[in-house]
């Protein structure tokens, strides 16, 4: 796990451009939770791969598990219309038909879809599915496949027609760009190397108005078809976009698929058309070349534009999470983006509880010039917040009149810490600031640029003179 773990956060991370002036981010949703893939460790690498490109939020949907009864499917409705991107990263049980239908309206009204490797496998018997996606993993006798001869020319044969799905043994394989004009391809490399993968063969479909971006030799020596086997293409539906890559297989936890840049950058780029039809992320300057294969984060360069120094969206990640508030409602940090930020973790029965007081006064003193105070009850230490939201709320309420944003309880420390307090506490995300939260009301102090600039530890009360300081320099600054 910890390679995982390591992984995920060097891709957040690092180098990456900010791409702010291109617009609003895009919102994506992977939907995961029954895969014959490692769902469970591939989505959070999928997310970073995508969020590290500074142009995407992402939040998951997980379905239940196999064998599920009736309550939990009924349980099931994603929201996908407040999604630019839905990330298919499942290949399970059928759906209930009423996701399926929320699923075919949402993409011919508009929506983005993508899938990554085999989720192409999943809905054999759901047509619009099958329509949407072009291809899937089938026997021979269920739909054409689809080949190109070594000029690029689409080769169709019939159903029952040479071989239906699968793979010859691992390894790593050149893709070739067969649109290089198209937005998700343009400027990368036309033949790239692809770190160690599966190369699918012999997908099956109706196969109607694809468009082949790219395939690859799946050569008989490996156990392949002898026949340039389509890598990703693309597929209108209404007025919809539908993006398939078929790279990206992991077992285990190790996954030298995902870590190639190649397969992270077609991803992103296959995302940003998906849901926008358009594709501002630039090539990195890091992308694999035709014999080399290359692994890490992607370093993108805007189009067109000379890369500049990174500005970074590392630096407003600790405002990227999606949180609740006290009263259950949705929260989204990314809010608080320009103002100055003190992160406290509270407990109402800790020897600090009456930092409240002190955290109110900064509150109704400096909030006027943009200072968000966020309180996150943790009950980690001491046991010392046992309540529920609503017990919390009131003892705020009447114990300190405490106005400013409180959020649901979370874990800062330990299993099942919550994204905030990883990034603030870890040596990769945070490396000024890293370490275990030490007890109640450890605060952190976030400029107007996003960066963490201060911590202190719960013994600093909120009329520290040092904090004070910290804190109206911050204010001052624009
Ligand atoms: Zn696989």
């Amino acid at each position: 796990m910890r390679t995982l773990t390591r992984l995920c956060l060097a891709l957040v991370c690092l180098f990456s451009i900010s791409f702010a002036e291109a617009g609003e981010e895009l919102t994506v949703l992977i939907i995961d939770g029954q895969n014959n893939h490692n769902w469970k460790s591939t989505t959070p690498v999928l997310k970073a791969a995508l969020e590290s490109s500074g142009r995407f939020v992402v939040d998951v949907a997980t379905t239940p598990p196999a064998k599920a009864g009736p309550d939990a499917w009924n349980a099931f409705r994603p929201s996908l219309a407040d999604y630019d991107v839905i990330l298919s990263n499942y290949n399970g049980e059928a759906w209930p038909d009423e996701v399926n239908a929320a699923l075919e309206k949402y993409v011919r009204q508009g929506g983005g879809l993508a899938l990554v490797h085999a989720a192409n496998n999943a809905f054999p018997e759901w047509d619009a599915w099958n329509e949407m996606i072009g291809l899937g993993w089938r026997g021979a006798n269920y739909g054409d496949r689809v080949t190109l001869a070594d000029n690029g020319t689409i080769v169709r044969a019939s159903k029952g027609r040479g071989p239906g799905a699968g793979h010859g043994r691992q390894h790593p394989f050149q893709v070739m760009i067969r649109q290089p004009e198209h937005p998700i391809m343009k400027g990368l490399p036309v033949k790239w190397m692809h770190t160690q993968d599966e190369l699918y063969h012999g997908q099956r479909g109706p196969a109607k108005n694809m468009t082949v971006l790219s395939s690859a030799y799946a050569a008989p020596e490996t156990g392949g078809t002898g026949a340039h086997e389509p890598m990703s293409w693309v597929i209108p539906y209404g007025e919809g976009r539908v993006f398939v890559t078929l790279l990206g297989h992991v077992m285990g936890n190790q996954m030298p698929a995902m870590e190639c840049v190649g397969f992270q950058t077609i991803l992103a780029r296959g995302c940003e058309w998906a849901g926008s039809g358009a594709v501002t992320l630039g090539v990195p300057s890091n992308f694999p070349t035709a014999d080399k294969t290359q692994t890490g984060t992607p370093r993108y360069t805007t189009k067109g534009v000379t890369a500049v120094a990174n500005v970074n969206t590392a630096t407003h990640m600790p405002l990227q999470y999606k949180m609740k508030r006290l009263d259950g409602a949705d929260a989204n940090l990314a809010d608080y983006r320009g103002k100055v930020v003190l992160i406290v973790n509270t407990a109402s029965q800790c020897g600090l509880t009456p930092q409240y007081e002190g955290l109110q006064k900064l509150h109704d003193k400096f909030a006027a010039d943009g200072l968000a105070v966020l309180g996150f009850p943790a009950n980690e230490f001491g046991k010392q917040e046992p309540g529920t939201d609503t017990e919390i709320s009131d003892f705020c309420t009447k114990n300190y009149g405490v106005t400013f944003d409180m959020f649901s309880k979370v874990v800062v420390k330990g299993e099942g810490q919550c994204d905030l307090y990883e990034y603030l506490t870890s040596e990769k995300t945070n490396p000024g600031f890293a370490g275990d939260i030490t007890w109640n009301f450890e605060k952190f102090l976030v400029g107007r640029d996003g960066k963490v600039i201060a911590r202190f530890s719960p013994r600093v009360t909120p009329g520290d003179p040092t904090l004070l300081t910290k804190l109206k320099v911050a204010l001052a600054a624009n």
